[in-house]
């Protein structure tokens, strides 16, 4: 499927590495669903296409993995 559209990137010009674990799951971007379209915060190893993105949306079975570091 589709990958989610960045809506807003909530920490601008951070380094990725080193980060200490706590700092990974801290919400770094503000992503639409290309499942249900609905908005959703994501941290930044789902950024990077470390760990997949799981919406939230109980009604919606979107759950895949994107770097979206990287334009398409
Ligand atoms: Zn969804």
């Amino acid at each position: 499927m589709a990958r989610p559209e960045i809506l807003m990137i909530l920490k601008q010009g951070i380094r990725f590495e080193p980060m200490s674990a706590s700092e990974r799951r801290e919400p770094f971007a503000v992503v639409r669903c290309p499942g249900c379209k609905g908005a959703g915060a994501i941290d930044t190893d789902q950024y990077q296409g470390k760990v997949s993105i799981d919406c939230d949306n109980a009604d919606c079975d979107y759950h895949e993995t994107h770097d979206l570091r990287v334009a398409v």
